[in-house]
């Protein structure tokens, strides 16, 4: 179940800070708190959706089609087109901490953008 005062929900609505680094009417990117790779970005939908197969499942596909084209503007915006992988960690087993789904785009390699 969806819980609205997630971390990243409050990111969302603007209640904590982050350091963004592209958003548009579908999705929001910023360098996650913690990083663990040199760029390490977190893309997350304007959406209730708890992970990757709650979002895949019940999110418009108007919405699934602008996260994932946000996913992408990110990587260029970040200059990465031909170094990132992408993870999405699903479920208390992988290791998720936050319920609001997510993709970490991480590379070895300090892209960053002009703040
Ligand atoms: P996951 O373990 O896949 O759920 O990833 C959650 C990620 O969110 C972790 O990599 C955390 O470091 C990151 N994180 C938690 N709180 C914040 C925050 N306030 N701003 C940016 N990243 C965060």
């Amino acid at each position: 179940m969806y819980d609205k005062n997630n971390v990243f929900a409050k990111i969302l609505r603007e209640e904590i800070p982050s350091k963004k680094v592209y958003e548009d009417d579908y999705a929001m990117a910023f360098y996650d708190v913690n990083p663990r790779a040199k760029t390490h970005v977190l893309v997350i939908p304007r959406g209730e959706y708890t992970d990757i197969y709650d979002f895949t499942q019940n999110a418009p596909a108007e919405l699934q089609a602008g996260f994932w084209a946000a996913v992408r503007n990110t990587v260029d915006k970040l200059g990465m087109r031909e170094n990132f992988r992408t993870v999405a960690n699903t479920g208390h087993g992988a290791g998720q901490s936050v319920f609001h789904f997510h993709v970490h785009i991480m590379s070895d390699e300090r892209f960053k953008t002009d703040f």
